[in-house]
């Protein structure tokens, strides 16, 4: 869950439309749009990834009038296909994944069975990947994986990271100093 408090806004004196903002924006929620940069409001959940990447000192972060919550409830869903999910990405469903927004497993598999289809779609539905969009987006990747949905090439998000899981028996076998069957 995301309590969204902030907004991001363009002073157009000062923007020249060079698009960084539009390339770090975790939510599509900046575009430049005729030489400058325009934000949706409703998709904007304030990560300051503009903020940091205009050069030109364009961009503030102002308090929304309204606080925005940004949160998938998996009570809503199939409890049965939620562990389903989970067992097959290799992750405990109530743990949380993200530092910045506590999520958990569960609700990333709520929100990829009610249509996420790409981690920004997870970005507004969850606001997973609005923080610092490291720790997270390996769970991310490996729950699209195991719901079979392919996740296109993207600057904005770190590689799928290996993890204990992905080690090939032959590798855990001739090293078994680690251990690796007792990490979970
Ligand atoms: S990074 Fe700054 S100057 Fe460049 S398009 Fe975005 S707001 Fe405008
Ligand atoms: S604050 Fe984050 S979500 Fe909002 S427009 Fe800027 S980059 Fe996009």
């Amino acid at each position: 869950m995301k309590i969204v408090k902030y907004l991001s806004k363009v002073d157009s004196e000062k923007c020249n439309g060079d698009k960084h903002c539009e390339k770090y924006c975790p939510s599509g929620a900046i575009k430049v749009v005729e030489k400058k940069a325009v934000v949706d409001e409703d998709r904007c959940v304030a990560c300051g990834k503009c903020y940091e990447a205009c050069g030109e000192g364009a961009v503030q972060l102002i308090e929304r009038t309204e606080p925005i919550t940004i949160f998938t409830d998996p009570d809503t869903v199939d409890q049965l296909e939620i562990q389903q999910l989970c067992e097959k990405a290799g992750v405990m469903p109530d743990i949380s994944i993200c530092p910045c927004t506590k999520t958990t497993p569960k609700e990333i598999a709520a929100a990829i069975i009610k249509g996420a289809k790409s981690p920004e779609d997870i970005v507004l539905m969850t606001g997973t990947g609005a923080g610092c969009g490291v720790y997270c987006i390996a769970i991310v990747f490996r729950m699209f994986a195991a719901a079979d949905i392919i996740i296109e090439d993207d600057p904005r998000w770190h590689n799928m990271t290996l993890m204990a899981d992905d080690v090939p028996e032959s590798i855990k076998s001739e090293h078994p100093v680690y251990r690796f069957g007792e990490l979970f």
